[in-house]
């Protein structure tokens, strides 16, 4: 049996934080007004605005990833705006139904689950409307494990309709995957701190183009701990309108100096090699994988869950090999399980998932067999 420790957890977020990186984030604590707590937002600024390719500032606010979304949302539209939701996934269902809570008034481009968006299908969505205010895009669907070709999608919608906002949702993609949102005229983009970013759960990290700034000072949804406004305001003087979550900013530092070490490039290849890894390591085991291969994700593998198997696969990976997976979520649950390897993630943790489900898979054949 693995030991129960937490290189054992490999959902797909909450991630495995460094030793390094939990003893940051228990620091002791620092007035969020004063120098100390400055140089660390100096420092935070500096360090992650290459993983989003984007000469924006990267402003931190303390949420989930959702709240991201939220944030995101009631800052670039007003009730009765015409949005458009591309979605291939529980995420993407996520953003619209935000953008609907908010009075949005939302059109829905839906994919086939575990297949990425098609950039011509994206072309004719966008013709059919007319004053199409913005379009919500998922970059790395989580619930199927399919990476969206932003740069194609984003390409899209600017031809067309060039003032469209462009939000992305990269919470489970920035850091690990390539993200280049000046180049692809993205508008929005967010992440959350326990996805690719090998932090405890707490901040949401967004940035915001230009043009999005232009219509963040007309947009109309209520707003208040998440306009992004008084979060610009604050991070130029390097403080949050509101107390943050100091911790997880400290544990981000100190993330972001072991990923800027690593390397930016080394960190995305590092993310190829073991995506491959993990796909091919499950279909040596017989399983199936739930992506389209083509669009596969390199933070998250989806897998097809055997019939015979399929309550007890993700308890006995849990209880037996002291390996934690995710489930499937919404239809997809007990039909797929999901092997997160984004952020603090090697060959090793990728040897103790496959050598986990080996075992299992050959103990079931076993229990068939008697
Ligand atoms: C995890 C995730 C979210 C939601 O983040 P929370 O931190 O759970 O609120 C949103 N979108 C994607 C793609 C995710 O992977």
């Amino acid at each position: 049996m693995m030991p129960n420790d937490q290189r054992g957890l490999r959902v797909p977020g909450p991630t495995p934080v460094p030793d390094e990186v939990a003893r940051a984030g228990a620091a002791p604590m620092v007035n969020h007004r004063g120098p100390e707590f400055a140089a660390s937002m100096t420092e935070v600024a500096r360090l992650i605005a290459p993983f989003f390719g984007s000469g924006s500032d990267v402003l931190l606010l303390t949420g989930s990833g959702t709240a991201g979304l939220e944030a995101a949302i009631v800052n670039a539209f007003s009730p009765g705006d015409k949005v458009l939701s591309v979605t291939c996934g529980v995420f993407g269902n996520r953003f619209a139904a935000i953008a609907e809570a908010f009075g949005a008034s939302v059109s829905s481009l839906q994919t086939e689950w575990g297949r990425a968006v098609s950039p011509a299908a994206l072309e004719e969505a966008v013709l059919a409307m007319t004053g199409l205010k913005g379009v919500l895009l998922t970059h790395n669907e989580t619930s199927t494990g399919v990476t969206n070709d932003i740069e194609a999608l984003a390409g899209a919608v600017r031809r067309l309709a060039p003032d469209a906002l462009i939000l992305v949702d990269g919470v489970s993609s920035i850091g690990a995957i390539p993200f280049r949102m000046d180049e692809w005229d993205v508008d929005v983009a967010i992440t959350g701190s326990q996805k690719a970013w090998m932090c405890p759960p707490g901040l949401t990290m967004i940035a915001v183009s230009e043009r999005g700034w232009r219509a963040q000072r007309h947009a109309t949804m209520p707003r208040y701990y998440w306009d992004l406004g008084k979060a610009r305001k604050n991070a130029a003087k390097r403080t949050t309108p509101f107390t943050p979550a100091v911790g997880v900013i400290h544990a981000l530092e100190a993330a972001l100096r072991l990923m800027s070490e690593e390397g930016r490039e080394n960190v995305y290849a590092r993310h190829r090699r073991i995506g491959s890894q993990v796909r091919e390591g499950v279909l040596g085991l017989g399983l199936d994988l739930f992506a389209d291969p083509a669009a596969a994700s390199n933070t998250v593998t989806a897998v097809r869950i055997p019939s015979a198997l399929e309550v007890t696969l993700v308890r006995r990976l849990r209880e037996e090999q002291g390996v934690v997976v995710g489930g499937g979520q919404d239809w997809l649950k007990g039909r797929i399980f999901r092997i997160g390897h984004m952020g603090w993630v090697d060959d090793d943790a990728v040897d103790g998932v496959l050598m986990a489900l080996r075992a299992v898979l050959q103990d079931t054949r076993l229990d068939e067999a008697v």
